[in-house]
């Protein structure tokens, strides 16, 4: 039997595995510098977790979830997103009686959600995101909305849009919901068969709605920013002020209202404004939920965070032609002619290893031509090769792959040797934590690795 791939999931390897350890590295970095710190929480929950923490109105728990009854009869929940673990989390950790307030979280996991595969829609897919708990000021929602921002302009990703709203708090919501049920009854039968549903359970979703989005009926449904009250209004006009403080450009929009229930107060969306990229151009999403913790009974506890889905972001540096730097080189290939000269070789390779090098050796017993082949198809700068004069007279070969010139390097002078020729090779950026970030790179043409 030939097995594939279940439908809406995706294989990482070569680039595109290239790509995720890349992004998952700038997630590190620019997550170490707002001072949020990893968080790993388990793939599968208890479904109720979910129910609740995400709501029962959303599209997540009525139509997305993978659940099933395990063998102990337990209902369990693959993740369908990462706020409601990490809240559990949370709470069962007692991580609110930290000093360090806000409590600041970030994740890279696997979500998996029952949906129809389409480009940019997977039924796994990988979201990065951040939570940051403790605190209700304004200032924090505009640094959380500030993160993607960074991270897609350090990526090179110009393209974006940052679409913001307010869903106010808990009496804002009560008074819209009632405006928005005594708006739509009479309309109702020319929406589709979710709004119906959606209706009675949370009329706010129907503005969310996929399939009535060009609807007139939904366009000009009465505006939650015209339904605030006075506090609400104060939140979101600080949130503004404060992205306005960061020169984060923003365009505020009433249509962004989120699929899950539990935001309050400012949320979020960042757009790809990328030709070609389709319908799926929501790269990050986020905001406000004061109101999960304490509705999962823990102690009331004001939060805001973001997630962004990696496969989308990985698909508009795509778009955008922005190439990731390429890991795929070594510094040192080594060839050897005879047995006695592999165990050697072999030797050699294994010491520049742990000396730093990244350094590789002929696996099939090549022919010389073969290997310089090989050394050049592996991107190597050296080549070093050892036969039967280089064993007797205690030396090495080492070829510049580039300029093909040969040295002969006595072997207790190899590392230097390397080092020296190496740093110059790579015009030795002295930026260490550049990690191709143009903008902190004060190096006008660096060519070190990490930044070519
Ligand atoms: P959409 O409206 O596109 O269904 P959503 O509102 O369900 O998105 P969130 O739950 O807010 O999305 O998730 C945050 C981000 O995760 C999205 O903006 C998107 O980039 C990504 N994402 C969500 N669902 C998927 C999926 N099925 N496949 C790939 N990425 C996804
Ligand atoms: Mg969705």
């Amino acid at each position: 039997m030939h097995v594939t791939k279940m439908k809406g999931t995706l294989d990482f390897f070569d680039d595109s595995a290239l790509k995720y350890q890349f992004l998952e590295d700038k997630a590190n970095m620019v997550c170490h510098r707002f001072g949020f710190n990893k968080m790993i929480t388990p793939i599968f929950e208890a479904t109720e977790l979910f129910t609740r923490g995400v709501g029962e109105g959303s599209d997540i728990v009525n139509k997305e979830m993978y659940t099933f009854l395990d063998k102990g009869e337990r209902s369990i929940t693959l993740r369908p997103e990462g706020t409601a673990g990490i809240v559990r989390s949370f709470i069962e950790n007692k991580l609110y009686a930290n000093d360090r307030v806000p409590k600041k979280l970030w994740y890279l996991e696997n979500m998996f959600r029952y949906e129809r595969p389409q480009s940019g829609r997977y039924r796994e897919f990988l979201q990065f995101g951040c939570e940051a708990f403790g605190s209700d000021d304004p200032m924090l929602d505009a640094e959380l909305i500030s993160i993607p921002v960074l991270l897609f302009e350090m990526l090179g990703l110009k393209k974006v849009k940052v679409r913001i709203n307010s869903l106010g708090d808990v009496d804002t919501r009560e008074n819209y919901k009632k405006a928005l049920m005594e708006y739509f009854a009479p309309h109702i039968k020319d929406l589709c068969e979710d709004c119906q549903a959606r209706f009675s359970k949370n009329p706010l979703r129907i503005l969310d709605c996929k399939v009535d989005k060009d609807n007139p009926i939904l366009k000009n449904a009465p505006k939650i920013l015209d339904y605030l009250n006075t506090e609400s209004q104060a939140h979101f006009d600080a949130v503004l002020k404060y992205l306005e403080a960061l020169d984060i450009d923003y365009e505020v929009d009433s249509r962004v209202i989120r699929g899950l229930d539990y935001y309050t107060h400012a949320v979020f969306e960042i757009e790809a404004e990328i030709e070609g990229f389709g319908s799926q151009n929501v790269i990050c999403a986020g905001g406000r939920y004061d109101n999960l913790v304490g509705d999962l009974e823990g102690p009331d506890t004001k939060a805001v965070g973001f997630a962004i889905g990696l496969e989308r972001l990985m698909l508009a540096l795509e778009k955008e032609n922005i190439a990731i730097p390429d890991n795929n080189y070594l510094d040192v290939y080594l060839i050897y002619l005879g047995e006695e000269a592999k165990e050697k070789a072999f030797a050699i390779n294994h010491m520049l290893r742990i000396m730093g090098f990244k350094s590789d050796i002929d696996y099939n017993n090549r022919t010389i031509k073969a290997n310089f082949k090989q050394a050049e198809r592996l991107n190597a700068s050296f080549a070093i090769i050892i036969g039967e004069d280089e064993l007797k007279n205690n030396y090495l070969t080492v070829r510049n792959m580039q300029t093909k010139e040969e040295e002969q390097v006595k072997n207790k002078d190899l590392t230097s040797y390397l080092d020296a020729k190496l740093s110059q090779e790579e015009d030795s950026c002295s930026c260490d934590d550049c990690n191709h970030d143009e903008e902190h790179c004060k190096h006008d043409e660096c060519h070190c690795n990490k930044c070519e």
